[in-house]
């Protein structure tokens, strides 16, 4: 990724965007804060906000017409935030943080003709810069029109103590008879204001032509204008002020010597591309003063607490990854290429990037579609490629997979008695290996249907595509698309949504479909339980309408009644396995799951074998469809995990029914496979957690008791023995029991021992 790459991805994430309030406030007071510390009964930290935006606050927030209003998310759900009522109760009540920070003194001098709003504002924001301003005005005190507005409107006080404290700015205020032309050449000013909200002379009016509507500069160098057309204005103070702003900020351009225009942010005017999802927002009343002249704190408060805190976050919502990483996707586009512009230290985001399960959810929901999967992948791709991936971030992932592509465990051939194949059963690695007599059953379903349908032990390469590694991947498609040629093209057949992706993306060729659907198609009817089911579909079945809707046109068949599920179809969550998010984040995953199962109360049904895997280790019942299929094979709701030791076993057992019932002989048994094991509960658990096998434990002890190999451990029969299985040593504490091992301790580490051996 370059600085380009990530400015582009910065900028599909729009949760930085102004919410409306602040788009449509002329000087771009951030009512959503304001109104979130309003609701919180925080006065001081509301007038904060204020006072970071508003020129002299006493007065603007009292006066403010509240254009903003017009734009609020809240205006058509029970009305807009009184946000003009609420600044009127917060500066009365609210504690100012101390006076305005001057900056250190400049040498242009700014002379302002008129003492009404737009001037005032003019006078504030550049003597807050530093530059000597002096404000000719007319009567004995500055103000202009304001000095003439109600006490209960703007109490003369409150204008003079402002007037005040623009004296402690650096701005001096003269009076003069009449504000004409001749006062400016009393000045020797660098720029000159004429605030025309103030009663200006005739013959120095006749020397104003229109501004520019941006910067409100004047074709004369150095002078501008504003508060044109004010009187019958219903935003009269409002419009004043922002042309006040606008024309201090050309002023100090323009003193600067910089652009008037480059890089300008325009009048705010409403517009932002903020997405804030109102959906089953329900509406909420204004609250209206008791006394119309204004809310109580309590009132204040009940009406601040309708804003709606407008935010995009729509993938965070409902991504536990995302919302566990305390940010958003802009935030962490700048995390991903921080980590990959890292030479030398640490990368602290190799965790974080390896921890997406490349769902998609994200995407589906973002209203700019920001793929936080795409930015993860092609992450883990650049880091690969790089040699800055650690090896360890995939490394069982990678194992597993590489076993279910041995010789072992993998197989093509063609159905009993047959030479050829229509149609070719790829069940995927993961149901073969956490049910192979259902995925025996499926397959003798399928003959039934289709005499010549072969079978394809395998795996589909997912997990290397995942892991970024594309020459691995790109090298496996290729052995698979081969094998395929050499079983004459058939159709391909799989139960595995993941493999069905993987196929459909990267093997088109071999126009692979779901076995759902081929079911579906059959009139194939399952056997549906009373009870209410929650259908969990898999992620990567994401786009894959078709077949989510033949899983629904199967259940439907047998009247299974399903509850429901806010995230599913396409805005279904993943498990926790996908995108190796398991390997890299075990805790992650397991909350991942944890939050799926809490959407509903009611069991949950699953069509990937893999899902019913994750979600059932929270504890949750969960079927499989093969459960409703076939029930002669159906597995208990609450039956516990396979675990990742039955799953390697279950693959040799697998491709050894297949072999026999195809009159082969089965698979010859390795001697390490005769190693007796007595495992408890406890490190059962254990294995599993630290990703250690039986398959591992019985090959490390065959070597240690062929070799004679162990190290003595204790007086009462325990020893330890160590073996290299390719780049991971494994060791295991055992005592021997009746000709078997009980297993009381396992570890496994990257290290070599000295000198290779033990
Ligand atoms: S609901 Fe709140 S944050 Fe949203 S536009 Fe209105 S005041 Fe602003
Ligand atoms: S886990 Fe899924 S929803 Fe979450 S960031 Fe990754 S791809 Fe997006
Ligand atoms: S959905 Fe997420 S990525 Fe998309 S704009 Fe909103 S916060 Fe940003």
């Amino acid at each position: 990724m370059d600085q380009k790459e990530l400015r582009e991805l910065e900028a599909t994430c729009i949760q930085e965007e102004p919410p409306a309030c602040r788009a449509g406030c002329p000087l771009g007071v951030d009512g959503r804060a304001f109104a979130l510390a309003m609701a919180r009964g925080d006065m001081d930290a509301a007038r904060a906000v204020l006072e970071k935006s508003m020129p002299f606050a006493p007065i603007t927030a009292r006066l403010c017409e509240a254009p903003c209003e017009k734009f609020c998310v809240r205006k058509d759900l029970g009305g807009a935030i009184s946000l003009g009522l609420l600044e009127r109760l917060c500066i009365a009540e609210g504690q100012t943080k101390g006076k305005a920070m001057r900056l250190p003194a400049r040498p242009k001098k700014v002379l302002v003709i008129g003492s009404g709003p737009s001037s005032l504002c003019v006078a504030f924001d550049l003597a807050k810069k530093g530059y000597p301003v002096m404000v000719r005005h007319l009567d004995a005190a500055p103000g202009g029109w304001l000095r003439g507005l109600p006490e209960s409107v703007l109490p003369p006080h409150i204008l003079t103590d402002e007037v005040n404290r623009l004296g402690a700015l650096h701005v001096s205020f003269q009076t003069a008879p009449v504000l004409n032309a001749a006062l400016i050449a009393e000045h020797a000013a660098d720029a000159i204001y004429v605030g025309q909200d103030d009663t200006i002379a005739d013959d120095l009016l006749e020397q104003l032509t229109l501004p520019d509507p941006v910067t409100f500069a004047l074709e004369k160098s150095g002078w501008f204008t504003g508060g044109m057309n004010m009187t019958d204005s219903a935003t009269r103070f409002i419009t004043a002020i922002s042309h006040g702003r606008e024309a201090a900020v050309s002023i100090d351009r323009f003193l600067q010597g910089a652009s008037l225009t480059l890089s300008r942010v325009l009048l705010r005017n409403g517009h932002t591309a903020l997405y804030t999802n109102t959906k089953g927002v329900k509406p909420r009343p204004r609250v209206t003063p008791a006394n119309p002249t204004g809310y109580t704190r309590e009132e204040a408060m009940a009406e601040a607490g309708r804003c709606l805190d407008c935010q995009c976050l729509e993938c965070v919502k409902h991504c536990v990854y995302l919302k566990d990483n305390d940010g958003y996707p802009k935030t962490y586009a700048r995390r991903v290429f921080n980590n990959l512009a890292i030479v030398q230290g640490m990368r602290q985001a190799n965790k974080f990037i390896n921890s997406c399960s490349l769902c998609g959810q994200c995407e589906v929901v973002c209203p700019n579609d920001f793929s936080m999967a795409s930015m993860c992948l092609d992450a883990r791709r650049e880091m690969v490629r790089t040699k800055r991936m650690p090896p360890s971030a995939h490394w069982f992932a990678l194992e597993e997979m590489r076993s279910a592509k041995s010789e072992q465990a993998a197989l093509a051939c063609h159905a009993p008695g047959t030479s050829g194949s229509t149609a070719l059963f790829f069940p995927g690695c993961q149901l073969g290996g956490i049910r192979p007599d259902q995925t025996m059953r499926l397959y003798e379903k399928l003959l039934e249907l289709e005499p010549k349908t072969g079978i394809w032990l395998d795996c589909c390469a997912a997990p290397a595509h995942w892991a970024g590694r594309e020459d691995e991947f790109s090298g496996l498609a290729r052995q698979l698309e081969a094998t395929w040629d050499d079983m004459g093209r058939p159709v391909v057949i799989t139960a595995c949504s993941t493999c069905l992706k993987m196929f459909r993306d990267h093997l088109p060729s071999l126009n692979a479909v779901s076995v759902w659907a081929v079911l579906a198609a059959h009139d194939v009817r399952p056997v549906a339980g009373s009870a209410a089911l929650a259908l969990s579909d898999p992620c990567t079945s994401r786009h894959d309408a078709e077949t989510r809707n033949a899983v629904r046109v199967l259940l439907r068949s047998a009247s299974q009644p399903l509850a429901d599920l806010p995230m599913s179809g396409e805005l279904t969550e993943c498990c926790g396995f996908g995108g190796l998010m398991d390997n890299a984040n075990p805790a992650l995953a397991r909350k991942v799951a944890q939050t799926r199962v809490a959407q509903s109360d009611a069991d949950f049904l699953t069509y990937c074998a893999m899902c019913r895997e994750q979600l059932a280790k929270t504890g949750k019942p969960v079927l499989h469809i093969l459960d409703l299929l076939f029930p002669e094979t159906a597995h208990d709701a609450s039956e516990a995990p396979a675990g990742i030791s039955a799953r390697r076993m279950n693959r040799r057992k697998l491709k050894n029914m297949i072999l026999s019932r195809f009159g082969h002989d089965e698979m010859p048994r390795q001697q390490w496979e005769s190693v007796g094991l007595v495992v408890a509960e406890p490190v059962a658990a254990m294995l599993e957690e630290r990703r250690i096998m039986l398959d591992d434990l019985r090959q490390v002890l065959h070597q240690a008791t062929r070799d004679g190999r162990w190290f003595r451990h204790g007086s009462d029969g325990r020893k330890i023995a160590s073996a290299e299985l390719g780049e991971v040593t494994f060791w295991a504490e055992v005592r021997e029991d009746n000709g078997a091992f009980e297993v009381l301790r396992a570890w496994s580490h990257r290290m070599r021992i000295a000198g290779g051996r033990i």
